[in-house]
């Protein structure tokens, strides 16, 4: 928790009066346009910061330095204990500095410092500790050979797993430390060298972070940082040919637009995009669980998490109470945004990302869909606030069912079936496949649906359990390969087999 003898705001004001370049090579690097990028406080519509805005220039400059660390062996030849001890020194440096960590980060999108702590700071040690801890694990195989050569003479065979090379990551505004975080520390364990970019809106943890890996003894060039806007710096990142593999965490459109720009050297791809995701309620269900449950899993962070509950399936027994419970529930929630204050919803990022989702409640309007609470800007405060909303009546083909909103609009279907496979089916009637859960008292029930349900994560009696060891990622077009745990290690490692006549 917050430490009050440790007063931020001074330290914070000068971070956040320099325009923050980019970090190249071991050093800070001014480049980009003339004109920087404004960071702009959600909760205010203020401009906090500004950052240069990099480009296919700087990409290039931060790719050649991660090639010529990576190339040199300074970093994936290093001992693996002594690679974990600088991977745990960091971590290490990021809870002492937690304080400034979860200033920034609750300025740059809107929430309090305490939240940070929990979701930015604390998640983000874990999952270095998690991965550092790996590092002296990572190994191959010997292979049992069936095929002697003619000769009699046995072959030796085994599998050796080396860093892919350099790995250009690109990351979202809506966790940005703990997601630079989740990308960084499965490609540091696996020894490649890297270039992150973050998102334009929400950049000044990442570059905070930046600043603490200077202080370890990670050797100058593995960890390099461009900002800008995706457009520009982004698709450099993902298009350029010296990149061995690009790792992004964003919407579903842009994925698709990685996926090609990737294409040029085929560099590998993994892809973490969004999701539609079903909570499902049993007419068995403990309603005592589920209806404040299904209210967190949409209205978390206001809606603006890939893993969002946005699509309600409730059995019509039961129905009428859970919508009246969730009603009640986001008619009571706190609305606003301050440092030090938690609120149950804060601001949505940007104008642009307010706008769109009041689009979407119009558009939900417009196909029928019944409110039944909220759907307008929230009047009397300056940033970009939406009220929670809860959509009922909705059929399966509404754009508000099918589409990410991305906001605080929760859409809720009844059905009358008990029949498992048909409910599993509205539950998969979506392109995406990101989480789900499933809410009943019957934990039979609740395994066999969760093995019917086409999603990268599916929870019983919870929704999106996320832990540095359990992999995640989607099915569909929710992604492509997993984060976190084992598997998202696998991504940053390439097999070789070896073999030798005996
Ligand atoms: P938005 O928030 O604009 O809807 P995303 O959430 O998908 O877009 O953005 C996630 C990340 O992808 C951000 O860092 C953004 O700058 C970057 N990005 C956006 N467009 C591109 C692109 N065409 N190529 C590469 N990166 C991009």
């Amino acid at each position: 928790m917050l430490s009050p003898q440790i007063d931020t705001h001074g330290e914070m004001l000068n971070f956040l009066a320099q325009t923050r370049g980019h970090f190249i090579g071991g050093q800070w690097v001014s480049g980009g346009d003339v004109q920087p990028i404004n960071v702009v406080n959600p909760a205010t519509g203020l401009t906090i910061a500004t950052i240069e805005s990099g480009g296919a220039v700087e990409i290039d400059l931060a790719v050649n330095a991660a090639r010529e660390s990576f190339d040199s062996g300074v970093w994936s030849k290093m001992a693996p204990v002594e690679r974990a001890r600088i991977l745990f020194s960091l971590a290490d440096l990021i809870e002492e500095h937690a304080e400034q960590i979860a200033h920034l980060e609750a300025l740059d999108i809107g929430v309090s410092r305490a939240m940070m702590h929990e979701i930015g700071v604390k998640l983000a040690a874990d999952q270095l500790r998690y991965y550092a801890g790996w590092i002296t694990k990572i190994g191959g195989q010997t292979i049992n050979n069936s095929r002697p050569h003619a000769s009699g003479r046995e072959f030796l065979t085994y599998t050796v797993k080396e860093p892919i090379g350099v790995v250009g990551q690109i990351i979202p505004w809506n966790f940005p430390f703990g997601m630079s975080i989740g990308k960084i520390a499965p490609a540091l364990a696996a020894g490649c060298s890297l270039v992150l970019k973050p998102a334009e809106e929400a950049p000044l943890s990442v570059s905070y972070l930046a600043g603490l890996i200077a202080k370890t003894d990670l050797p100058d060039g593995v960890f390099n940082l461009v900002n800008g806007v995706g457009r520009k710096a982004g698709a450099a990142l993902a298009r350029h040919m010296d990149v061995d593999k690009i790792s992004f965490t964003g919407s579903t459109a842009v994925g698709k637009d990685i996926l090609s720009a990737a294409g040029g050297n085929l560099k590998k791809v993994t892809l973490e995009l969004g999701g539609k995701s079903p909570v499902v309620i049993l007419p068995d269900a403990d309603l005592s669980e589920a209806i404040p449950a299904a209210a967190r899993a949409i209205f978390f962070l206001n809606g603006q998490n890939c893993m969002a509950g946005s699509r309600l399936l409730v059995h019509a027994d039961i129905h009428d109470a859970v919508v009246k419970g969730l009603v009640d529930i986001a008619k009571a929630m706190s609305i606003g945004s301050d440092l030090d204050n938690a609120y149950d919803i804060g601001p949505l990022i940007s104008k642009r990302q307010m706008t769109r989702v009041l689009a979407y409640i119009d558009t939900g309007l417009g196909e029928g869909a019944e409110l039944a609470t909220g759907g307008k800007r929230v009047s009397g405060l300056a940033g970009y606030f939406v009220q929670p909303t809860i959509f009922t009546n909705c059929t399966p083909n509404m754009r508000i069912v099918r589409e990410e909103i991305f906001g605080p609009v929760l859409t809720v279907q009844k059905f009358e079936t008990e029949d498992l496979d048909e409910i599993a089916g509205m539950a998969n009637d979506t392109v995406f496949g990101l989480s789900a859960s499933v809410w009943t008292g019957n934990l039979s029930k609740g395994h066999l649906l969760a093995g019917k349900i086409k999603s990268g994560q599916v929870g019983i009696n919870v929704h999106a359990a996320i832990d540095p060891a359990t992999p995640f990622g989607g099915y569909k077009q929710s992604g492509w390969g997993r984060e976190f745990g084992r598997e998202g290690l696998e991504p940053y490692l390439e097999t070789k087999a070896v073999t030798a006549y005996l």
